[in-house]
């Protein structure tokens, strides 16, 4: 039976059905539980079932020559085909224990390809934390976080080539990134939000390096499985090698479920998916109708500015589709709140402060893809801050 410490956040009781009188609204992280319901609606739908015998070796089968299982990584094309988001045809995929291990994997592998210096990584404010964290947590002689990228070729800093780290659409401000001027060596793009539930689908991407996760496609963030998109071989090569050096490959149940809920959500947008709405169409609206709830309590009141996001005409929808972000980028407006963090926590909200992302706290980031009860008593206390005077 379900325990109390099993409850949803912010509700107890044996059956879980009691709020807890002003919890706070946890806004931090970017857990993808708005996607969920989804999942139980159609609990029928991808779910696997693993005999005992299993995948147990390392290899995914006898003398098998890639880390993966058949039928995994072809499902990876077939959704990128599907969505019409990105061009795999002919490309090189790599799949790792998260696209946070890949991040690390690619800007490794990007300064072993640059040797005999520390190659300097960069990101261009506002960026992930993660990009500065985990290159800074995990110290490494061969590269090093150094901040924003420096666009000048033989620059005063001496910097030469940068591994320069951008997610398009970005986190936290969704807005899509284009291709920088002037960079002066290699650009990983993490696509983590370049689905059409999250942003306009407006062409099939096809940069050098690119970074998927199944977290924000299908929700699946405690599966831990993420993909990278490469063109040059060396790097594919190198790649490779770190997740075997690191992990020795990823947890063949989770390559597994990720198959299983890859091809589901394929299944659902074909021929005799039963008339079932499939889950791109299902968030967008979700997340579309908070973002439209968000905006209008922002604009209640002089308070808090929200970050600008256009509607455009998604090819996969094949219609103009409205803004559906994941991240509500927040800028206090008054002279006095320049701690952005703190006055959100003064009305019982947990964002997470500009200065994580390389910006001013004048900013917070919150996040719009956890609970709709988590998504409530957010409007809610949003709205009393907007009010207050
Ligand atoms: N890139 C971006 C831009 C993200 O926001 C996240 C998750 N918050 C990740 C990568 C990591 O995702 P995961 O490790 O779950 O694949």
């Amino acid at each position: 039976g379900t325990t109390a410490c099993e409850c949803h956040e912010c509700f107890t009781g044996p059956d879980c059905s009691v709020s807890i009188p002003d919890c706070f609204a946890n806004v931090d992280g970017g857990d993808p539980l708005v996607f969920e319901p989804y999942w139980r609606e159609n609990a029928d739908l991808g779910a696997v079932v693993i005999p005992s015998w299993y995948r147990m070796s390392y290899a995914p089968h006898d003398s098998a020559p890639t880390l993966y299982l058949d039928g995994f990584i072809a499902a990876i094309k077939d959704l990128h085909a599907l969505v019409g988001n990105a061009v795999t045809a002919g490309r090189y995929i790599v799949a790792g224990t998260g696209s946070m291990q890949l991040i690390n994997a690619v800007v490794h592998s990007l300064a072993l390809q640059d040797a005999g210096r520390v190659s300097p990584v960069v990101a261009k404010a506002p960026f992930y934390n993660a990009y500065q964290e985990q290159t800074e947590y995990l110290a490494s002689s061969i590269y090093k976080f150094v901040g924003e990228p420096d666009r000048v070729k033989g620059n005063a800093k001496g910097q030469g080539s940068q591994i320069e780290l951008i997610a398009s659409p970005n986190n936290p401000s969704f807005q899509i990134q284009e291709v920088p001027l002037n960079v002066t060596g290699p650009v990983v793009y993490d696509h983590a939000y370049y689905w059409p539930h999250l942003t306009p689908i407006t062409k099939a991407v096809d940069n050098d390096i690119m970074l998927f996760t199944l977290s924000k496609v299908t929700g699946h963030a405690g599966s831990r499985i993420g993909w990278a998109v490469v063109k040059d071989f060396d790097l594919y090569q190198k790649l490779q090698a770190y997740v075997k050096v690191d992990t020795i490959g990823v947890s063949h149940e989770a390559q597994l479920r990720a198959t299983q809920l890859m091809r589901t959500v394929i299944k659902s947008y074909s021929e005799g998916n039963s008339g079932r709405k499939g889950i791109f169409h299902s968030s967008h609206d979700v997340l579309q109708s908070r973002w439209a709830r968000l905006q209008a309590i922002v604009k209640s009141s002089s308070r808090f500015s929200l970050q600008e996001l256009k509607p455009a005409y998604c090819t996969f929808f094949g219609q103009i589709s409205d803004p559906s972000p994941g991240y509500a980028w927040i800028h206090c407006n008054r002279e006095e709140d320049k701690d952005c963090l703190a006055v959100m926590l003064s009305g019982g909200i947990i964002g997470r402060p500009g200065s994580s992302f390389g910006s001013s706290d004048r900013y917070v980031r919150l996040t719009l893809l956890k609970r709709q009860s988590i998504f409530e008593n957010l409007a809610a206390r949003l709205a009393k801050l907007a009010a207050q005077t």
